[in-house]
């Protein structure tokens, strides 16, 4: 079996073409949906992320407003502005860009986001939402990790679901948006006991682990869907560094049936579903 290669890419851009259609209808008779995001420091890989952001943001034709603060700003300054975006008419999304400065309390600041413009979805109010079934904003990566799986499983439900990762903005609404499909869901963390085994028993394998091609393809059940969720800058052959995932791909290509590669997997997903996610709060607010 060889491998069919999920990719993220184009299907981030064919969402994206069609969030500019309906923004170019919305725009008739409202005004344009706007983004804010937030960076505060000088973490050179969150500068590349806001301004991709801010592109593809203006690109499907709504307003990006970026706010980049120093590292030296206060809990204060950055609840402050968190609270002038709140009230601000022009601005339907806002996303502070993590991590955060130690100094700065990340929970408190993402608490202080209107829920209805928390196009994160990870106000404790969206969460809740989410894991009852009940609306919410769902956090983008899951989010478009469940787009790559549904382009190649239409019906998943009964399928056994393990996810490697248990962080808050990727595992469990991950693991949540399995259960809705009626997956049987498996979330493993540092402290599972035996994983490659717990990773054999995948039809549906989420990797989020932040560890470089930890897992391994003799570890994959053979026709299962596998989503790299993994970002890792690695030393490359030729002294530079490249991208990893969390799952040893080219290993993985004789198992498999659909795996997502890193990057051009669910990398670009993140961004297209931030701008749904947007033009969501926009529609929402403003009906
Ligand atoms: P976190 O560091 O918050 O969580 C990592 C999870 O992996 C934890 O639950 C941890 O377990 C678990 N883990 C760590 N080591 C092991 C191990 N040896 N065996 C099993 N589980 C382990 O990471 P994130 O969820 O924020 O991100 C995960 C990866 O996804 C990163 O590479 C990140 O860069 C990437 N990412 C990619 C995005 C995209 O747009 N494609 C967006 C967000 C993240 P425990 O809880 O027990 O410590």
């Amino acid at each position: 079996m060889v491998a069919k290669i999920i990719d993220g890419k184009a299907i981030s851009e064919k969402m994206r073409a069609g969030l500019a259609k309906e923004v170019s209808n919305l725009v008739r008779h409202m005004p344009k949906p706007g983004l804010a995001v937030i960076v505060v420091g000088d973490d050179p890989a969150s500068h590349v992320y806001v301004r991709s952001k801010a592109k593809q943001t203006i690109e499907v034709g709504m307003e990006s407003f970026e706010y980049q603060l120093p590292a030296s700003a206060s809990e204060h300054q950055l609840l402050d502005l968190v609270a002038t975006l709140n009230n601000d008419e022009r601005v339907d999304g806002i996303l502070v860009q993590l991590p955060l400065p130690h100094h700065i309390n990340a929970e408190k600041v993402l608490r202080a986001i209107a829920p209805a413009k928390d196009v994160d979805g990870f106000h404790p109010l969206n969460v809740g939402l989410v894991a009852t079934g009940s609306g919410g904003m769902v956090p983008c990566t899951p989010l478009g990790s469940m787009i790559l799986i549904k382009s190649v499983r239409d019906n998943i439900a009964g399928l056994n679901a393990v996810i490697v990762g248990r962080s808050n903005i990727v595992g469990k609404p991950m693991a949540q948006l399995l259960l809705q499909e009626s997956c049987t869901v498996t979330i493993a963390h540092s402290r599972t006991a035996d994983l490659p085994a717990v990773v054999g028993a995948a039809d549906i394998l989420v990797a989020a682990v932040g560890r470089p091609e930890m897992v391994r393809g003799t570890w994959v059940k053979p026709g299962s869907v596998v989503i790299d969720v993994g970002i890792n800058r690695v030393a490359a052959p030729d002294g530079k560094s490249k991208l990893v995932g969390d799952v040893a791909f080219g290993e993985c290509l004789d198992r498999a049936a659909a795996i997502t590669p890193v990057p051009g997997g669910v990398g670009p997903m993140t961004i297209s579903c931030l701008l749904q996610n947007t033009l969501r709060a926009a529609t929402a607010r403003r009906a």
